[in-house]
């Protein structure tokens, strides 16, 4: 196995270390969908050696899964596919359901929806309170047993959610949010995941964009994208964030990498993660090689942690995506 590769427990090929997210990619608070940017963009993937796909039913309400079956028709078997359970909406407003009842109506929904008999990594989107994590995790893993799924994950779990769950089901992946600005899982889940030898999908590993470097304070965002909701993307903010995306290009010009290509080393640099870079058109996943065959230095990461303490006073997390309760 490379050191581009991570071995997922229960998946017999190793997955590469940058994976494709496709969220924008069902057009659901992303300003809507572009089918044939997302083959292509699902298939230059590929061509860049991209092995693992992330997606989920309420991404669009099931057009990321039927866009991605459609553009993998014939070559399933070369990708390792990751989608959720556990949410559930009604006139396109999520809500979160982990029940064993949901949980079977979802598994059948997103297998005809990818056309295939099998989910590589099936992965619970976000806890649900109102259902004991027991029942979820016993009907996860049924699932498994069934042949229906090989690996099971969780997203946006505390640490003591992954203790019961594991209590009653194999867990092998986390799916937390995870970038330069949003380093939340740090202080607990990170330590949890190495102790327990979690392999970690890190999303948003570009901050929705803020770290691929091309915005300015005059980028203006649909009503219907997610930056519209998103606190950072909000003055007196943005133009803190965007301060230090200017500051941390100088680091990336030093090893002649592009901002983009930074954040995503950044992210690999910090443990056993993969990083789901979220892409809808072609030309937005060129140049994944470049991530690869370098490290940030010791000396890299505490100037990092310098410009971000300087230029960002009050930092903010992913939190306002949350979806509500039942
Ligand atoms: P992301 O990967 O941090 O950023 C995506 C953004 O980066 C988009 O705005 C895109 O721009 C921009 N981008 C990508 N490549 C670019 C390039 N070459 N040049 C310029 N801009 C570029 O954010 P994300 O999509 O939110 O997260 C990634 C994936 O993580 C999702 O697709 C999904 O699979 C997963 N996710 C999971 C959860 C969860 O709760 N489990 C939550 C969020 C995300 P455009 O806007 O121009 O396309």
């Amino acid at each position: 196995m490379s050191q581009n590769e991570l071995s997922i427990p229960g998946i017999s090929t190793p997955a590469s270390r940058v994976a494709l997210g496709t969220w924008a990619i069902g057009g659901w608070m992303w300003g809507g969908p572009d089918d044939d940017n997302a083959i292509r963009t699902i298939h230059r993937a590929l061509d860049e050696g991209i092995n693992l796909i992330d997606t989920a039913p309420v991404y669009g309400f099931g057009h990321s899964e039927e866009v991605i079956g459609r553009a993998l028709d014939g070559r399933r078997d070369k990708v390792i596919l990751a989608t959720k359970v556990g949410l559930n909406w009604k006139d396109e407003k999520p809500f979160r359901d982990s029940t064993p009842g949901r949980i079977r109506q979802e598994i059948e929904d997103s297998l005809r929806r990818l056309k295939t008999d099998y989910i590589d990594i099936y992965q619970v989107h976000w806890p649900d309170d109102k259902t004991p994590i027991a029942e979820t995790a016993e009907t996860l893993a049924a699932l498994v047993k069934e042949g229906k799924v090989r690996a099971l994950g969780v997203s946006n779990y505390s640490v003591e959610q992954m203790e019961t769950f594991r209590a009653h089901a194999p867990l092998a992946v986390v799916q937390p949010p995870y970038n330069l600005f949003e380093r939340g899982i740090e202080k607990d889940i990170l330590p949890y995941m190495e102790k327990h030898k979690l392999i970690g999908l890190a999303y948003g590993p570009l901050c929705r964009g803020l770290l691929a470097g091309k915005m300015t304070s005059q980028t203006v965002f649909p009503k219907d994208d997610l930056r519209s909701a998103d606190p950072k993307f909000q003055a007196p903010r943005f133009e803190q964030y965007l301060a230090a995306v200017d500051k941390l290009r100088a680091i990336a010009d030093k090893h002649g990498k592009s901002l983009m290509v930074l954040a995503i080393r950044w992210v690999l640099d910090q443990g056993p993660l993969i990083a789901l870079w979220g892409a809808r058109k072609p030309e937005q996943i060129t140049g994944v090689s470049d991530v690869f065959g370098w490290n940030l230095t010791a000396e890299d990461k505490a100037e990092i942690d310098r410009i971000l303490k300087e230029t960002i006073p009050d930092p903010v997390g992913p939190e306002f995506m949350a979806p509500p309760n039942r």
